[in-house]
């Protein structure tokens, strides 16, 4: 039996907003436990929560993004469950009437292909507080810091059919949320974690199979990593006769498995009901031109204009897309140097490599956009060769200039295109050389174009590097041919 994976994803997103949702109180995340709740957030007698606009703005923004229609009116529920970190008894979300409507992104495969994956809608909630099992004995502390910092929680159609299509929608989420700057995307400090809902059915039937939700999983890679246990435990458990019953279960990446939390027996009632302390949100057709009108260039326009406009293979616009430090730092490199091939070589390249050496991110890196983008200007326009422009790099990764040309300067790196130069340091390499000179005489015409880089070799090291290496081969070729 052929099988096909059905997933949908629940992605929560924590906004970058300075105070909560309801509250004043800041979001600052590793502040110490308990020390950024306040009374709205702790849900005391009298209080009364007002909605941050800032929320709702970029609750928007997405939606925008996405090209999801945006409801006049959004509604804020009430969801009752009784857990110890969460004060107020409810969460305040967004049940019937959620503030981003039906939309959908496009996903690059990594065969470059593309595919549209449909958003159901996306809403705006509370965040509940923390309990720390560790560091307590046969207690649990609870931390109400997170408690009342606003997520949007955004919510696919089941439109993906294996695990990479679910790492890469999570990441075109990551990509958009971080572009428009209305998450830091921090998935290690949890601001985005995402449910997967998971099922299989025959290759060919229609109904989907019955899906099994994987709660809170916070990176990439356990994501395809989660889906693929929760895949083959469903398949096995059918083919051994068993069915697959709704349940929530948790991913454990230790063990690299799937676990049961509740079953849909053992499933809350929630209780919805609108908020009767929030009023509904309204958002007029100005408000959403204004924010529409702020949209920053989005990663899947700058992808097709790396290709279209500037000529960058699939692969490379899709990679210096991705995020949009990348972009912005590849862009001005681009700008300086003038040549976006030879920008986006240097970037994935040269400069990947180092930062990733570091595990630093270009918002960090030692060379700056300009510097690198005045690198390879020189290497164009002849200045410096190839060789050269790596000793150039290197020296301005460990701070040794501040100029990509005082380097060149101070080292001595210029690239020496004279010929007299380089016919003078071919003489002497071959008058130091008779043994090589007689292997090459000796040698099948064939075999020269090969026996040639020793020479080449000898030649680029008494230049120190900076002969041109075009006219050292082709000066070589002519000199010692003369002497067959
Ligand atoms: P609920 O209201 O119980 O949370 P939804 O219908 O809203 O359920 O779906 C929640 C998520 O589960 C959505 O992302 C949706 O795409 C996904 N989903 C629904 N049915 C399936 C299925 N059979 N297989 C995989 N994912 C599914
Ligand atoms: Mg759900």
């Amino acid at each position: 039996m052929q099988w096909e994976t059905v997933i949908g994803l629940e992605v929560h997103v924590q906004l970058a907003t300075r105070s909560k949702i309801f509250s004043g109180a800041s979001t600052a995340f590793g502040a110490e436990p308990n020390t950024q709740a306040c009374a709205v957030d702790l849900g005391l007698p009298g209080v009364l929560p007002v909605l941050n606009e800032q929320a709702v703005a970029m609750a928007v923004q997405f939606g925008l993004a996405v090209h999801a229609e945006i409801p006049e009116v959004s509604v804020f529920d009430r969801k009752n469950y009784f857990y110890p970190d969460l004060p107020k008894g409810y969460q305040t979300s967004q049940m019937y009437h959620p503030i981003v409507g039906a939309g959908e992104v496009e996903i690059t495969l990594d065969d470059d292909t593309t595919k549209r994956i449909r958003i159901h809608h996306a809403h705006l909630e509370e965040d509940a507080g923390k309990s720390l099992h560790e560091d307590f004995h046969g207690m649990t502390g609870i931390d109400l810091n997170r408690a009342g910092t606003p997520l949007l929680e955004i919510v696919s159609e089941p439109d993906m059919r294996n695990a990479k299509e679910a790492a890469a929608y999570l990441k075109a989420i990551h990509s958009i949320v971080t572009y428009l700057g209305i998450s830091d995307g921090n998935m290690a400090e949890g601001s985005m974690r995402c449910d997967v809902n998971v099922s299989v059915r025959p290759k060919g039937q229609e109904a989907f199979g019955t899906r099994a939700e994987i709660k809170n999983v916070n990176s990439f890679r356990f994501v395809e990593r989660a889906i693929a246990f929760e895949v083959e435990r469903q398949i096995e458990l059918i083919e051994d006769g068993g069915s697959v019953v709704q349940e929530t279960r948790l991913y454990d990446p230790e063990r690299d498995e799937t676990r049961s939390m509740r079953t849909k027996e053992e499933a809350n009632d929630y209780r919805y009901f609108p908020c009767p302390d929030l009023l509904p949100v309204v958002l007029d057709e100005a408000y959403l031109e204004h924010l529409r009108s702020q949209l920053p260039e989005l990663p899947a326009d700058k992808r097709a204009r790396f290709q279209d406009a500037l000529g960058l293979s699939a692969y490379d616009a899709s990679v210096l897309s991705a995020s949009r430090e990348m972009a912005e730092f590849f862009e001005e490199v681009h700008r300086v140097c003038g040549d976006a091939k030879q920008a986006a070589n240097w970037v994935q390249g040269e400069l990947s490599g180092a930062l990733n050496r570091e595990n630093l991110s270009t918002q960090n890196s030692p060379v700056s956009a300009q510097q690198l983008g005045e690198v390879v200007r020189r290497v164009l326009d002849g200045t410096i060769n190839g060789k050269a422009a790596k000793q150039v790099f290197q020296a301005l990764w460990n701070g040794q200039g501040e100029s990509a040309d005082a380097i060149i300067d101070a080292k001595g790196l210029k690239q020496v295109t004279d010929t007299g130069a380089i016919e003078a340091m071919i003489d002497q390499v071959i008058a130091e050389s008779p043994a090589q000179v007689a292997q090459y005489r000796d040698s099948e015409p064939d075999k020269r174009g090969k026996m040639i880089g020793y020479f080449v070799g000898q030649v680029m090291k008494a230049s120190r590097g900076t002969a041109n290496p075009q006219q050292v081969n082709d000066l070589l070729k002519t000199k010692l041919d003369a002497l067959l």
